[in-house]
């Protein structure tokens, strides 16, 4: 039986709506996931500007809360999130261009980016073709391919630490293969991108061809999270798992893709216990028969 806790006082919900933010008790957080699974949030934040965001940082330091995109690489548990999960909305989702430079809000849509960037002639992010979810996240995962990714093109962020406002500039970021030194410390709140403008690119062509890569390989008929884990250097993990005979192998609801050996699908009746199973079993196969360490590209939510 899930257990809620009543973690935000009445006084600050009432502030938090006079701000312009909608509180929702006990939010179902299937819905806000695309491998549609997970349990009741004790409280769903969605936050429309900066104002309201720094009162609600002010006002939540002592609860456990975490920043949610729009939840295309997360796995939620069963239990749901013991805490509050914050959504950035209205403002947060503003996308400028001023010659060379796209300044997105962190609750941008990165597809939406990168269509400003064709608009505009602007080459670099033609990689991130596809990904589906928020500027902050790609960023915060240094999501794209195996070896180009987002980071490459980010001039500068802006963050929430503690309540306060900084501007890091790419000096201070590091970026490796699905990785930053963002986290889990900071709340993004604003990315500058800097791109080259080239009249005569062949950018659209390179963004067709990633998206149709995409359908022919990906199972995107099928609620999942996309990459499970990530690539060890050097290997494939779906090439890894095909070698296994474990695709189209199933554990309650969940299944590996018979489509792309690193995706698993929500058949329907998925639970959190049926996906962490199976990415066990794969671990422990992986390591018996490669010696291969498998690292979770998705992120595991838990219920505390
Ligand atoms: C079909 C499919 C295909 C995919 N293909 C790729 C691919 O090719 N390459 C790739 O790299 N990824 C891929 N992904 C994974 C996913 O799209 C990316 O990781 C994406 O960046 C997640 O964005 P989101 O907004 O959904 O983040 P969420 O899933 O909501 O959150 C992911 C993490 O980011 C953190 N976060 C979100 N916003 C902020 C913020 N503003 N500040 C601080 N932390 C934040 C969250 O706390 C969480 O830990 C794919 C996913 C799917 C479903």
């Amino acid at each position: 039986m899930e257990k809620r806790r009543r973690v935000i006082n009445a006084d600050l919900v009432k502030e938090l709506s006079f701000l312009g933010c909608k509180v929702l008790e006990g939010a179902p957080l299937y819905k806000y996931s695309s491998f549609k699974i997970g349990g009741n949030a004790d409280f769903l934040l969605e936050i429309p500007n900066e104002k309201a965001l720094l009162f609600c940082l002010e006002n939540i330091s002592t609860y456990r809360y975490m920043i949610l995109g729009d939840g295309t690489n997360v796995l939620f548990s069963d239990n749901g999130y013991r805490g509050i999960i914050i959504r950035l909305i209205g403002e947060f989702r503003n996308i400028k261009t001023l010659q060379e430079v796209i300044v997105a809000g962190a609750g941008a849509s990165l597809q939406q980016v990168l269509n400003n960037a064709l608009k505009n002639n602007l080459v670099g992010l033609e990689s991130v073709a596809g990904i589906p979810g928020t500027v902050g996240a790609a960023v915060y995962g240094n999501v794209g391919k195996r070896d180009e990714w987002i980071g490459t093109f980010v001039d500068n962020i802006e963050v929430y630490k503690d309540a306060k406002k900084k501007c890091l500039s790419k000096d201070q970021i590091s970026f490796s293969y699905r990785k930053s030194n963002l986290e889990e410390e900071y709340v993004i709140t604003k990315v500058k991108f800097l791109l080259k403008k080239d009249t005569k690119n062949d950018s659209l062509n390179m963004v067709n061809e990633n998206i149709h890569n995409r359908v022919l390989i990906q199972p995107l008929d099928m609620p999942n999270a996309g990459s499970i884990f990530k690539n060890p250097t050097g290997y494939s993990v779906g090439k890894l798992i095909e070698e296994s005979n474990l695709k189209g192998f199933q554990i309650g609801g969940a299944k590996i893709s018979n489509k792309h050996g690193n995706f698993i699908v929500n058949t329907g009746q998925a639970t959190s216990k049926d996906v962490l199973a199976l990415i066990n079993l794969i671990k422990e196969k992986i390591k018996l028969k490669f010696n291969i360490t498998l690292e979770t590209e998705v992120k595991i939510i838990n219920d505390k």
